[in-house]
């Protein structure tokens, strides 16, 4: 893990997968547990001695293949509950499923205490129904997941993920709320995923894209935009749609556009 701000430690893992070790006074939270089996604990130990609970952005199992080594999993209750759907989708991935026992559904605006250090789960649902950002006041950071992509696009093509409509509607009630966090530092859940030799310039996420997202789905929805046609394999028929506008990348499935 690398040490990326004041008492935040960054881990990639060899399958693109972004977390993040947040360390307050009195506890520490694993933000998403990479796509790896671990185990992850014996990295953390040498950070910490806290006690860590995993939260986690959303129910895609890229973010949780070490879940089981931590006591204590937090996940949007919108997302455990369609994880009984979602979790035979992308049983191919070879990640062991979430381990139901040790799982804790928190709402939106749910404060995670660390000492000295608060993270509020803020929701920003679309990619999943229950895709969350964690905000931190203190050190003036956003840790995003996958909900508005990387710095390339978000994948909309997958299972359970929201209509256009829906999810700029998502877009803007973030938006609207967040103008405390504008200046605020993002970290995203595939660090890597911009720029694979495509020649794009890295868009990592800040309040103006997702002000650039916003018109994308309008223009996608009014037609105006159309996205090149690109293989996803987890979209019904096989075939997605890529579009770009400004900082914005999205890819998302014809029956989305409404
Ligand atoms: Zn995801």
């Amino acid at each position: 893990m690398e040490q990326i701000s004041a008492m935040v430690w960054r881990y990639h893992d060899a399958f693109g997968s972004t977390s993040y070790l947040v360390v307050g006074k009195t506890r520490a939270v694993m933000i998403d547990c990479s796509m790896e089996p671990g185990p992850i604990m014996p990295r953390i130990q040498q950070i910490t001695n806290l006690p860590v609970d995993l939260l986690l952005t959303h129910a895609h199992p890229d973010h949780y293949g070490a879940a089981a080594e931590f006591e204590h999993i937090w996940m949007n209750e919108k997302d455990i509950v369609a994880l009984d759907e979602m979790e035979p989708v992308f049983a191919g991935m070879g990640v062991k499923p979430l381990p139901r026992a040790q799982l804790h559904a928190f709402g939106d605006g749910h404060v995670f205490d660390l000492g000295g250090r608060r993270l509020i789960a803020a929701e920003l649902t679309g990619h999943t129904p229950g895709s969350t950002v964690f905000v931190d006041e203190t050190q003036k950071a956003i840790f995003s997941g996958d909900a508005v992509g990387s710095g390339d696009i978000v994948l909309m093509a997958v299972p359970k993920a929201f209509t256009l409509s829906a999810y700029r509607q998502s877009l803007a009630a973030f938006l609207g709320r967040s103008a405390p966090w504008a200046e605020y530092a993002w970290y995203a859940g595939h660090w890597h995923q911009a720029d694979r030799g495509e020649g794009k310039v890295r868009n990592d996420p800040c309040r103006a894209l997702i002000e650039d997202m916003i018109r994308l789905c309008d223009e996608i929805l009014a037609g105006r935009i159309v996205g090149d046609a690109v293989q996803e394999s987890f979209a019904p028929d096989g075939v997605a749609y890529r579009a770009y506008l400004g900082r914005a990348g999205i890819v998302y499935c014809d029956h989305q556009k409404k």
